[in-house]
């Protein structure tokens, strides 16, 4: 069995390294250092690639926590990801493979991605819609949802991606918020074999006056299901767009003009509105993009999120297409119709860069080995994983049964607010350690600090801050600090946005997350701040005792919180679930107890350990420890359960509980 503690360090191949767009450390360290030292010209070279309406002069103005880049510039996104590739002859090249869950297929090349954005764009003109209106979008994983985001933003329209898989009262809650003029959906989606009823979910959320400021409704028609039609509010898409032109001029925004608004996950709490500019987000997600996943020309990429979540708008649709990459795009569940899809369509597609989240690599560990090894996964060239920290034993299953044991991993570390990966491995240039996201990007300043502000030890718990503004920054929480100068007053207070990020440490943005840097200067990210235990004075991250439980080969997934203790302080509670062939009961409890006394310390040993079917977790697929905690405490659950994937995997605990 694995230790907990990974200590090996995994070098990059020479062969990746030879043709990788950054080749080694030297030249890594080199440019980090000038991107930090000369931001103008770094960035200016950078952004020398994109197509600029009017040029910018001012690289960026910082004035916390206001913070704005190329904001004399001028630029429409949709150009530089469409038809700036059209333009220099590769409009044949295919945007995206496409396969629905039940296996039909479709590829859209560049130009035809082109001539469908136009359409929907003047599909969205002729209702009336106006620069800076915010649509919400609110579908399946299907091309038309890319076409959609990508139309919002040729007319310089807001767009803000609703997650498929929440409910009324979630889609309410943020149309309300937005203040939406439009929602743009579908009759239904397919997920495992059934249809997710997406446009009765949109009525049930904007109908009875439930959403005042929704004029239109735009639906869809993927899953040919019975539907209402609300008369002057509801259209079907292909009836909007039968007399539409595909040709459209785009809209020229300046360079700090929002580009969406994405509300966060809610691990933490009721989710935020994260609002993204356009010029900068262009610039970091392209460069990003390029680097972290080393695209070429030839690459079949295939990032396995949702377009619903921020890793869907920067790494499947605005810093993608603005490489020309080709992506794969896939509709359903990765376990219908069995546990072997993802790999069939890696083998189907010869995918060669891979970006997924640790949530669904325990899920693949728990399949088993067979269903990965059932299909030639050689095309593979890179792996990546984003979302939580990775546990070291679940890093190395990746490494060998995905990559092969030779795809470098980048673990990349990064959040809504950041707009793009902040820290990762340069796969052709940094040494990975199992478990570290390794070192920051370029312009990125990360530091550890401690509570009273200075910085950190080497291998001391502190605050992940980082130190100076980055191109693809939250600009502002919508309406809870998100304001334009002269603005119609839409906006409220800087309340929000100010104190979560800057508050503590002022012109220093907090990340919210607990980490640590080792002596190399490699970052290792712990958790959210509230999930670091301190027990008998020792302080140690939720993650440690988790990835410990989890190299236990009975375990599957491991949620650890503290609860209060008289004698010390806080103890340790854990909520485990288990592989398919093993059984609960009270000789694995001590066994797993013992287990993380062994490989950890006697005083971290759990003084609470539960087995249950599933972990609460938001449905991006994070486990939700302050509801745990809630439970553990034994009161009602008070926190916002909104963003909850399964509510079941609550009650099934709190009745554990009674
Ligand atoms: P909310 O802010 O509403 O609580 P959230 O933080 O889950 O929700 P996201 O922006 O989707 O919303 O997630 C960002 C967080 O995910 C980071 O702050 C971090 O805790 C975690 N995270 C993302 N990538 C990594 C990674 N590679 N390693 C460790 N943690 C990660
Ligand atoms: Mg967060």
């Amino acid at each position: 069995m694995a230790n907990t503690k990974e200590e090996r360090v995994f070098n990059p191949s020479r062969d990746f390294s030879k043709s990788a767009h950054i080749a080694g450390m030297e030249e890594y360290r080199d440019l980090h250092k000038r991107s930090l030292a000369d931001p103008e010209s770094f960035w200016r070279k950078l952004s020398d690639e994109f197509e600029w309406h009017k040029q910018w002069t001012i690289l960026r103005k910082w004035d916390p926590p206001r913070c704005r880049w190329f904001e004399d510039g001028e630029l429409n996104i949709t150009v530089n990801c469409l038809d700036r590739h059209v333009l220099a002859g590769k409009g044949d090249k295919v945007a995206y493979y496409w396969e629905g869950e039940p296996g039909d297929r479709r590829s859209i090349t560049y130009k035809e991605l082109l001539s469908s954005v136009c359409q929907t764009a003047n599909g969205l003109k002729s209702l009336g819609l106006e620069k800076g209106d915010r649509v919400i979008i609110y579908m399946p994983m299907v091309v038309e949802t890319v076409v959609a985001m990508l139309a919002c933003a040729r007319l310089g329209l807001v767009h803000s991606v609703i997650f498929g898989g929440f409910s009324s009262d979630a889609i309410r809650d943020r149309v309300l918020d937005a203040s939406a003029r439009c929602v743009i959906t579908s009759d239904g989606g397919w997920r495992r074999g059934k249809i997710i009823p997406l446009k009765s979910n949109v009525d049930q959320a904007v109908s009875n006056n439930g959403c005042p400021s929704v004029e239109h409704v735009i639906v869809l028609n993927r899953c040919e299901n019975t539907i209402q039609m609300t008369p002057n509010r509801d259209v079907w898409w292909h009836d909007l767009l039968s007399e539409q032109a595909t040709t459209c001029e785009p809209v020229m925004v300046p360079a700090e003009h929002p580009l969406y608004i994405l509300y966060t996950s809610g691990t933490t709490g009721k989710p935020k509105g994260v609002v993204h500019a356009t010029g900068g987000y262009m610039v970091y997600t392209a460069t990003t993009s390029k680097i972290v996943f080393d695209l070429r020309d030839d690459d079949v990429y295939w990032c396995t999120a949702d377009v619903g979540w921020v890793t869907g708008h920067s790494y499947i649709v605005y810093g993608i297409l603005a490489n020309c990459a080709s992506s794969v795009m896939y509709e359903g569940a990765p376990d219908h119709p069995d546990f072997g899809r993802l790999w069939k369509i890696v083998q189907d597609y010869k995918v060669t860069v891979f970006y997924t989240a640790p949530t669904a690599i325990r899920a693949f560990i728990k399949w088993g080995d067979s269903w990965p090894n059932n299909y030639n996964l050689s095309t593979l060239r890179l792996i990546g994983t984003v979302g939580e920290p990775i546990n070291p034993d679940v890093w190395n299953w990746y490494r060998r049964i995905i990559g092969g044991n030779k795809c470098p991993i980048v673990d990349t570390w990064w959040q809504t607010e950041t707009g793009g990966i902040m820290i990762t491995p340069i796969p052709g240039a940094t040494p990975t350690k199992p478990g570290s996201a390794t070192l920051p990007f370029f312009g990125v300043d990360a530091e550890i600090l401690r509570e009273d502000g200075s910085v950190a030890d080497t291998d001391e718990r502190g605050l992940l801050v980082i130190k100076q503004p980055w191109p693809s920054m939250i600009r502002g929480i919508y309406k809870d600090g998100w304001g334009e100068p002269g603005h119609d007053g839409e906006f409220g207070e800087q309340d929000r946005f100010h104190e979560t990020y800057f508050g503590k440490f002022p012109g220093v943005y907090l990340a919210g997350d607990a980490a640590t840097r080792d002596s190399d200067g490699y970052f290792w990210v712990i958790g959210r701040i509230d999930d670091v235990l301190n027990v008998s004075g020792h302080r140690i991250g939720t993650a440690e005792v988790e990835s410990s439980l989890v190299s236990h080969e009975a375990v599957a997934e491991a949620a650890v919180i503290g609860v209060p203790d008289e004698l010390t302080g806080e103890a340790v509670a854990a909520f485990v679930t288990l592989k398919s062939n093993y059984n609960a009961g009270d000789e694995l409890q001590e066994t797993l107890r013992q287990h993380v006394a062994k490989t950890i310390g006697a005083f971290v040993r759990p003084k609470i350990l539960r087995f249950t079917a599933s972990l609460p977790k938001t449905r991006s697929g994070k486990i939700m420890r302050r509801l745990l905690r809630e439970i553990a405490m034994g009161g009602e659950i008070q926190g916002d359960t909104t963003t909850l994937e399964d509510i079941n995997a609550l009650v099934d605990l709190q009745k554990q509980e009674e």
